[in-house]
């Protein structure tokens, strides 16, 4: 039997069909089997309560049983395999995800993805623009959005979901929603109701639908919910290969007796995802920076069984299940949510090495922790923007302006490095629809410290000088489209006299 069309044997003697597209391959049509749901399966099988819940154990594997260990669930397309067409079909796609500076700039500046070079100069005469080398879509979000809109493309008669957001990106998902794309459930996992039937849409879906799992990955729980339905979800699954390479990271790890530590924000889908693949081979727990790390510190260092319990109390929720401070914080690997400041990752294991070191000697620390962790997971798309950013940061300049959407991490990082360096001079907005005039702009007050009331909402700030000729950063998160960023410079060109404002023309013709 080949590897596309495989029975599965599963430890206890239950057999069951790897249905990814639910259509059975001829041999086995020909021999009587029946494609049919798992959870159609479970009510005609009336199977036992314990036949069940080891079906439903094993049943994730299924659909993913075509890769070795060392493969991808979906590798980066290659340039020429690209298929940008199908995302630019009329004027709104167009501006959104086209922009000529752009492409000039990363044809100029980018001779490789991941190393930064020097910051471009756009000089529109009243305005002076630096534009990093690398901004802006990722290689994971620039196949997410495509493989979205080809499925849209392909399957005009299905209902075509996404699982969450595809990417964070309110301009993105709109788009892809007016072309027909659904959401099953909002990036925190709350489920989207139908308007017609007042259900949840997870009620109400079939195997004649599709559901695309964006970039982040999926829960395994969701996963699950999928194959129950009969849902294949082995061909629209757009996980991210920089994401499942931390999987496998947490996997190697768990399989040499480590316990996962996950460096992330427990609420983030992708850390959700990474949590729920990482707690199937190693106790694991999520902690969210330095401070947190600092607390998992005391619990390591605690003399007794009931201290430590007591503290680890705060992370219990965000804990594999048994999780048992008293021996499964011993010997430690991290790894991390992809979009982190690479230097906080090196600190908290920095961290971690004093407070193995402390507790069980230094001679024993290789032991103790896993030293080949290193921010090794972190993915290089966050980081050259991160590289290419810093490059641009000692330029004088009246104002940075970092573009995403409000629940972008990878945004988020960019932006404290310009408000280290800009102060107040920095700004993280969506569009330039929130570039109120020359001497406003709304800011967004990203949600990263709870005692901050003000966080997760939008603040009026000071905006440009009145000066000659302004010099402002630009700059964007993995998910921001390229026509986004340029239609941020035509807003501010558009404050100064025609006559002062050179060409785009011009200006592009002199990209170096
Ligand atoms: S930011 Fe990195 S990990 Fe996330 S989708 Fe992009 S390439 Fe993948």
């Amino acid at each position: 039997m080949g590897r596309e069309e495989r029975l599965v044997s599963i430890e206890e003697g239950l057999f069951f069909v790897a249905l990814d597209d639910m259509e059975l391959p001829p041999d086995m049509a020909e021999g009587g089997w029946l494609a049919t749901s798992l959870r159609e399966f479970y009510k005609e099988t009336k199977l036992p309560e314990l036949c069940v819940a080891r079906l439903r154990a094993n049943a994730i594997r299924v659909p993913y049983l075509y890769l070795n260990a060392n493969d991808y669930i979906y590798r980066f397309r290659a340039e020429k395999e690209r298929n940008r067409k199908v995302y630019q079909v009329d004027d709104t796609s167009v501006a959104l995800y086209h922009s000529a500076l752009c492409d000039a700039i990363k044809a100029v500046k980018r001779a490789k993805e991941r190393s930064a070079t020097s910051p471009a100069r756009l000089d529109f005469g009243a305005a002076e623009y630096l534009l990093p080398s690398h901004f802006g879509f990722c290689l994971g979000v620039q196949n997410a959005i495509e493989r979205a809109y080809e499925t849209l493309a392909a399957n005009p008669g299905k209902r075509v979901f996404m699982l969450s957001e595809l990417i964070h990106n309110p301009f993105v998902n709109q788009d892809l929603q007016e072309r027909g794309l659904k959401y099953l459930q909002s990036d925190k996992g709350v489920p989207v109701i139908e308007e017609a039937t007042g259900l949840p849409y997870w009620e109400g879906l079939s195997d004649q639908d599709i559901v695309i799992i964006p970039a982040f990955g999926a829960r395994d729980e969701d996963k699950l919910r999928l194959i129950e339905r009969g849902l294949p979800i082995r061909q629209y699954d757009a996980t991210c290969m920089l994401v499942e390479k931390v999987w496998k990271a947490a996997r190697r790890y768990g399989q040499q007796g480590y316990t996962i530590v996950i460096h992330g924000k427990a609420e983030h889908e992708e850390t959700k995802a990474t949590f729920s693949n990482s707690a199937k081979y190693a106790p694991s727990v999520v902690i969210r920076d330095m401070k947190e790390a600092a607390q998992l510190g005391e619990v390591i260092l605690a003399e007794t069984k009931e201290d430590k319990q007591r503290l680890f109390a705060p992370f219990v929720s965000r804990a594999s299940v048994g999780f048992d401070p008293s021996k499964d914080l011993d010997r430690l690997a991290l790894v991390n949510q992809t979009t982190l400041l690479r230097n906080e990752t090196l600190k908290i294991i920095a961290y971690l090495e004093e407070t193995l070191t402390a507790a069980y000697g230094e001679a024993h620390i290789t032991e103790h922790l896993a030293m080949s962790s290193k921010g090794d997971t972190l993915c290089y798309a966050t980081q050259v923007n991160q590289d290419a950013l810093a490059k641009a940061l000692d330029e004088d300049i009246d104002a940075a302006i970092v573009v995403g959407g409000k629940n972008s991490s990878n945004t988020f990082q960019l932006f404290r490095l310009c408000q280290e360096r800009f102060g107040d001079r920095a700004f993280y907005i969506q569009s330039e629809g929130n570039i109120r005039s020359k001497s406003e702009v709304e800011h967004f007050i990203f949600p990263y410290d709870p005692k901050n009331p003000k966080q997760g909402g939008m603040e009026t700030r000071p905006f440009l000088p009145e000066k000659e000729r302004v010099r402002v950063l630009v700059t964007g998160g993995a998910s921001c489209p390229d026509g986004i960023l340029q239609q941020i410079i035509a807003r501010i060109n558009g404050f100064f006299p025609e006559d002062r404002v050179r060409s785009v023309e011009s200006v592009l013709a002199e990209i170096e």
